[in-house]
């Protein structure tokens, strides 16, 4: 088959809509997808064109007019059976009359859709009507009049391969596949080994057929190279069954996979379905027996299916027939679905036709006001989901990890690229999983959906579930990471601290005077103001410190306004234990102290601030959320600006906690 129409006179018109496009509706590749789109799709009504095929005998029309004419390029009117004084006049997106070409087509109702596939988002296009009204010419055509499918793929292909062009943000990949529903079984053209296969939905909506060949495709010849003979494995069926194909409803599936270049990795899929309907027919006339009646009744049930569908769309119904069928199963997303669909329905002008053009009018009618919502269908490349759904299966183990697996994923799975990438993420360690993953992207998604929210947003989370879920576990991970990772860092250089501190005391251990406070060496925390006094602390701990050789903690016993400065090393009298005591501590270790307390209100949980002295679980959950809103504590009297917390109150709570936090630094085992 060649495509005998001008490349590129078609690619400037291609070129043309897409930018029309994008200049109406601001659509490009800025547009939300479902998964991120927090509104409900807007609507796309499902497009009807008639196209009337001229007399196919030559010499019929003059002896035998048509039933059926054209009024506008819009409009036609037949013949009322039940009143010959009146015609029946039916209006649609797009009339064709016997004089248009396989041009006029395409370009009127099937170019300006397929711009859609290069946003992530599906279409459709389907071949409706009786037996020998058109359909197949419709769709494939013939070398000299080349039909929808091979202008539309030549078209597809170069679209694709200039967007996917080094340089551009995305690259770009197209494969095919080839079916047919016959008898209600979907068999595979590409592999005519293959069985009846099933078809299946995922979590989304999407319909898919699991084990369904796909072909990668990147130029016209590599098309023609799988569809001929997967045409002609249909063609030599139908000679052995009399007719088979125009006996199936043949359905070629276009994928167009996007992936983007840089971060944040994003990957995007449209599905184009070319569907060559079987004809309806009824068996009174055809005299239909055997397997021709078995066939037709396959036929007619499923086109039955389709019609009830259809009605239920339209009225609303709750239910919606599509598993009644392969055919309607398989058509979900282009009638009623997330697809842009474009229905033609072919008549043909002989008078034996009436009943069949009548009905296909009818059929159209009704399909006309099918509403779609069409949405971008994106998401993160595998390689940046990959780690997650692993670890998430790690963590919950085989069994259940299987449980969790979505039907997505296990076709995704099925899939020769994906299985590649899964296989690649299964070797990385979890460290280059972690790194793999893009953070700003997680938090762009992340704080967009809280700002939705925020909104009042009444749609789908941006990050749905379960894909919200593993971004936010992924965030989470990520970061308790970095926290542990930050505190080892800490912990050695006050491992070092300690260490250049005994050094340097034991070397002024001669000249050292008990009483004197000594500065700390490599002192890098100066927040604090000098503290001369605290109130308090157990007993025990003021015996611990009693008992460090390095003590820095000298008591003041308070006798009234007279104060005595007794060195710890010397024996306490028995009867001053009822007198007040106060503590003489060296800025130094308060300082700690503060530092300590100020890290545990920027990295504590609310379970590690309600450890501290005077935080409770309200004031606990009060630090954490100021601290979320606001960011880090630069310095512990921030407390105060906690709603809640009253300076008083954060005094306490200084008084309360430095000395203990400083001295369990100092006496620890760091
Ligand atoms: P269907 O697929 O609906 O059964 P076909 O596409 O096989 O019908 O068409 C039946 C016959 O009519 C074929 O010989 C085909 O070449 C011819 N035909 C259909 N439409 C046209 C058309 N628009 N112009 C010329 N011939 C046509
Ligand atoms: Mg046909």
């Amino acid at each position: 088959m060649s495509a005998g129409v001008s490349t590129q006179q078609r690619q400037r018109e291609m070129a043309a809509a897409v930018a029309a496009a994008a200049a109406t509706s601001g659509a490009g590749r800025c547009r939300l997808s479902k998964i991120g789109a927090s509104r409900r799709p807007p609507p796309a009504r499902v497009r009807v064109a008639v196209r009337l095929r001229p007399f196919v005998d030559g010499t019929a029309g003059a002896s035998d007019p048509p039933c059926v004419r054209g009024m506008d390029s819009c409009s036609l009117e037949i013949a009322n059976w039940r009143n010959h004084q009146e015609t029946l006049k039916y209006q649609f997106d797009a009339f064709y009359g016997e004089r248009s070409t396989q041009q006029d087509i395409y370009a009127g109702s099937v170019q300006p859709i397929l711009r859609h596939l290069l946003e992530g988002q599906n279409a459709s296009v389907l071949a409706y009507g009786p037996t020998g009204a058109g359909k197949t010419h419709t769709m494939l055509g013939s070398p000299e009049q080349p039909g929808v499918i091979p202008r539309a793929l030549m078209d597809l292909l170069q679209l694709t391969r200039e967007e996917g062009a080094e340089g551009r943000p995305w690259a770009l990949s197209v494969t095919m596949s080839y079916l047919e529903i016959y008898q209600e079984k979907v068999l595979d053209l590409l592999d005519s080994t293959s069985g009846d296969l099933v078809i299946r939905e995922d979590c989304r909506g999407n319909i898919l057929i699991p084990g369904l060949t796909q072909k990668p495709i990147t130029s016209f010849a590599d098309f023609e190279r799988h569809f001929l003979p997967a045409s002609r494995n249909r063609t030599v069926g139908a000679t052995r069954l009399n007719q088979r194909s125009s006996r199936s409803h043949a359905v070629l599936l276009v994928k167009v996979d996007q992936r983007e270049r840089l971060a944040p990795f994003r990957q995007r899929e449209g599905k184009l379905y070319l569907i060559d309907l079987a004809g309806s027919e009824d068996n009174r006339r055809t005299g239909n027996k055997g397997l021709r009646l078995k066939e037709s009744g396959a036929i007619n049930a499923s086109l039955f299916v389709l019609g009830k569908v259809v009605d239920a769309l339209n009225q609303g119904l709750p239910r919606v027939p599509y598993r009644d069928s392969k055919l309607t199963r398989l058509l979900q997303d282009s009638l009623g679905g997330s697809a842009h669909s474009i229905l033609i329905a072919n008549i043909a002008p002989e008078r034996h036709f009436y009943l069949d053009t009548v009905s296909a009018l009818n059929f159209a009618a009704r399909t006309k006001e099918v509403i779609n919502r069409p949405f971008t269908n994106e998401s993160l490349q595998p390689h940046v989901l990959g780690p997650v759904k692993l670890s998430q299966k790690e963590l919950l183990g085989p069994p259940e990890a299987k449980k969790a697996r979505g039907p997505e994923e296990e076709e995704i799975g099925s899939a020769e690229p994906m299985a590649a990438s899964a296989s690649a993420s299964q070797k990385l360690s979890p460290l280059q999983k972690l790194s793999s993953m893009d953070p700003a992207m997680l938090e762009r998604l992340l704080s967009l959906d809280r700002l939705l929210a925020s909104q009042g947003s009444q749609g789908a989370p941006l990050l749905s579930t379960p894909k919200r879920e593993r971004m936010v576990l992924m965030k989470t991970v990520e970061e308790k990471d970095l926290e542990i990772e930050r505190l080892k860092m800490k912990q050695k250089e006050l491992e070092a601290k300690v260490l250049a501190q005994k050094a340097e005391d034991s070397k002024e251990k001669e000249n050292h005077c008990p009483t004197i406070l000594r500065p700390l060496l490599h002192r890098t925390v100066t927040v604090a103001k000098p503290l001369k006094k605290a109130v308090v602390m157990p007993l025990q701990l003021i015996q611990e410190q009693a008992a460090s050789p390095n003590a820095e903690i000298h008591i003041l016993k308070n006798k009234g306004r007279k104060r005595k400065v007794e060195s710890l090393d010397a024996p306490e009298p028995e009867e001053k234990a009822e007198d007040c005591w106060e503590l003489q501590i060296s800025p130094e270790l308060l300082a700690h102290g503060r530092q300590k307390i100020l890290d545990l209100l920027n990295e504590g949980s609310a379970r590690d601030l309600r450890s501290l002295q005077r935080i409770g679980p309200k004031k606990a959950q009060l630090i954490v959320g100021w601290r979320e809103l606001h960011g880090p504590f630069s310095q512990v009297e921030d407390l105060e600006r906690v709603e809640g917390i009253t300076g008083k109150q954060m005094e306490s709570f200084l008084k309360a906690n430095i000395l203990g936090l400083a001295a369990g630094q100092r006496c620890g085992p760091s």
